[in-house]
């Protein structure tokens, strides 16, 4: 697999802190990574460099092989779609919110939107506003307005975050789908170590701000991971 990203030497820095430092960190073209670590650690801030809606202080971070000192041009930034834990929606039905990225962007939505909607088991509710639905169906409807685009890149921070297991089951299935069908490269932050072992090959671990830990999910969860703090973590005894 080609690297799609590569982090060289990167911090992001608020004032006198530094939230993020990663030395190292490269994402193949159609990977499936988890990140998982406690509140705080910088996972969020880490999409956020991904998605080119922040620079970091220091340090590179490539994207097939280029780096936008001034900013990703807007070609670039629409192969990368962020799907927040709380979604923001528009003011109107669930098939317009799904649609929405397809007409800004000039391209026939109907077909899309309707097989999108029908993957999300979100079909019966096409004409539902959506401010009217559940916390669930909500997330569905965000994630929608993602898939639906068929982007380069899904970087999703907490998905299923509160959510019952029927709205985990199908959020799961949809970006499983949407993997399988289209190569999509897929970052996923998540505090739930079962959705990490259940979606993705590799994982990796962030805490204060630095990657202690990034190898095959398996071997993390089994509590083989080389840095004593993984082992704490996965075991439950830190608090996240
Ligand atoms: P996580 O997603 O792992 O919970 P975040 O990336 O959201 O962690 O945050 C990492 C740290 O950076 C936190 O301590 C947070 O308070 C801080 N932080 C995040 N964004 C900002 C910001 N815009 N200004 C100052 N501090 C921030």
């Amino acid at each position: 697999m080609s690297t799609l990203y590569a982090l060289e030497h990167v911090t992001v820095r608020y004032g006198a802190r530094t939230v993020l430092s990663i030395d190292h960190l490269e994402i193949p073209a159609g990977e499936f990574l988890a990140v998982v670590g406690p509140s705080g650690a910088g996972k969020s801030t880490l999409l956020r460099l991904l998605c080119f809606l922040e620079r970091p202080t220091t340090g590179t971070v490539r994207y097939d092989g280029r780096t936008w000192p001034d900013g990703a041009p807007l070609d670039v930034r629409r192969e990368v779609t962020l799907v927040f834990q709380r979604p923001l929606l528009l003011d109107g039905t669930v098939e317009q919110n799904v649609a929405y990225g397809l007409r800004l962007r000039g391209e026939p939505a109907d077909e899309r939107v309707a097989a999108t909607l029908e993957l999300l088991g979100l079909s019966h509710l096409a004409r539902a506003r959506a401010r009217t639905l559940s916390g669930g169906e909500l997330q569905r409807v965000a994630l929608g307005r993602a898939l639906v685009l068929r982007p380069r890149v899904l970087l999703l921070d907490e998905p299923t975050a509160n959510l019952d297991p029927h709205n985990v089951a199908l959020i799961e299935e949809a970006i499983v789908a949407l993997h399988r069908e289209y190569g999509t490269t897929v970052v996923i932050v998540t505090h739930n170590l079962h959705q990490a072992r259940r979606l993705a090959p590799r994982t990796a671990v962030l805490l204060d701000g630095h990657l202690v830990e990034d190898g095959p999910t398996d071997v993390l969860l089994e509590g083989r991971g080389t840095d004593p703090r993984t082992r704490a973590f996965v075991s439950g005894e830190m608090v996240y």
